[in-house]
Formats: C-alpha cells, sequence, structure tokens
C-alpha cells in the first residue's frame, strides 16, 4: 500500500512558503528589558528602536482571565481600582514570545506577546 501523507518538507522549503512578514512578526523578541523594580520598563527591540511603557501602561493592558473576559474579550478590569503608581516586582520570559510580569499591586498573571507590546507604547504621561 502506498504511503499517503504530507510531502517531506525540508526546514528551508517550509519557510519559503511562509510570508516574509508573519515570520518576522513571530520572531520579535526585545533585545533587553529593563524593568525590575521599578515604575517604567524599557523593551530595546533592535540597536534602532526601544520603548518605554510605565508598569500602570501594562498593568491596565494586561489580558488574563481575571482582567479581560476569555468569552467576549470585554474588559473586566476597573482602571480606577488600580493605584497610581505601580512598579515592575518580577519579570520572567514566556517561551519565545512574551513575558510574564508581576506588579507591586500584587497582581501576577499577565502575559505579555512581544508582538503585541512592540510599537504600541503609548507615551508617558
Ligand atoms: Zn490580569
Amino acid at each position: 500500500m502506498p504511503r499517503v501523507g504530507l510531502p517531506r518538507v525540508g526546514l528551508r522549503g517550509l519557510l519559503d512558503t511562509v510570508p516574509t512578514d508573519y515570520y518576522i512578526e513571530r520572531m520579535v523578541m526585545p533585545l533587553k528589558i529593563v524593568g525590575l523594580g521599578k515604575e517604567q520598563v524599557r523593551f530595546v527591540w533592535s540597536m534602532e528602536q526601544e520603548e518605554v511603557w510605565s508598569a500602570r501602561d501594562l498593568r491596565l493592558r494586561c489580558t488574563c482571565a481575571y482582567c479581560r473576559s476569555e468569552v467576549t474579550g470585554e474588559k473586566i478590569l476597573d482602571d480606577s481600582t488600580i493605584p497610581e503608581v505601580v512598579s515592575v516586582t518580577k519579570m520572567d520570559l514566556v517561551g519565545n514570545y512574551g513575558i510574564n510580569i508581576h506588579f507591586s499591586d500584587g497582581h501576577t498573571t499577565g502575559i505579555y506577546r512581544f508582538r503585541e507590546l512592540r510599537g504600541a507604547a503609548p507615551a508617558i504621561k
């Protein structure tokens, strides 16, 4: 019986079939993240690009199940419950796509995807 299945494609062949912009987007990874113990987090994306987020803006943007409905995507978090000054107490890489940040208000469940953060930092107030 002949074997049926997907044609064997080498890694090179696979990459050739992925649109370039998609491939690059998947590879978003900062060179450096500076923010532990601080009220601001600096993401160094490349030699030419870096962005600074206030820790509070990151906290308000959290998409975890406590802060945003998993069903509707609607924001549950009430911004007014978050202190005016928030700092970062811990940061951990999540795979190669994001970062988990612990905040001084006790919130620890947020995961931030690099491809969603890059280029999206609001102006620091
Ligand atoms: Zn959250």
